[in-house]
């Protein structure tokens, strides 16, 4: 099986979308992006299934030749996103907006784990966003499979940190 990394492009206006599917790993290549009269690029993260580090090192190069020319949001953002978010340095462009990104939950009855989807303006605002107040997800759901509670599987102030210095 092929998890090369591919990326599809989806131009309405001036908003450039790009969803990347497979793994950010060696074997990563990104196309030389035009982004000429495009206003923002959506960068759609739910298909990135691993990363690697020099995976992380070519998207960085990547991020580089266009993230001063234009807009920049992530959307859809997997955990294993998130955690470069927060620990690697330029992953995430200082003017990005991260206007979605998935918060895992784990029941520790019947551990079933669910990923639930954090929309900004819904469920966070940056700033605020690593306190309470600013991500207004329960630390508590119920479980769908036994209806017994379900617990975030993260922690609050580390996870939600990517979002604190924004606006
Ligand atoms: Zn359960």
């Amino acid at each position: 099986m092929d998890d090369r990394i591919a990326i599809s492009q989806t131009r309405n206006g001036d908003q450039l979308t790009l969803a990347l599917t497979g793994n950010l790993n060696e074997n990563a290549e990104f196309p030389q992006l035009d982004v000429n009269g495009v206003r923002e690029v959506v960068l759609d993260l739910s298909g990135i299934k691993m990363l690697n580090s020099v995976g992380l090192r070519t998207w960085l190069l990547w991020i580089k030749t266009f993230a001063q020319k234009t807009g920049l949001v992530f959307v859809n953002c997997p955990r294993h996103v998130v955690d470069q978010m927060n620990i690697l340095d330029g992953f995430l462009p200082t003017h990005a907006r991260v206007d979605s990104f998935f918060v895992p939950y784990f029941c520790e009855s019947c551990d079933a784990t669910e990923s639930i989807l954090a929309r900004r303006g819904q469920d966070f605002m940056e700033g605020t966003a690593d306190t309470r107040e600013g991500v207004t997800l329960p630390d508590e759901r119920p479980c769908p499979h036994c209806q017994k509670p379900m617990e975030m599987d993260v922690l609050r102030d580390r996870y939600f940190s990517f979002l604190k210095y924004r606006k």
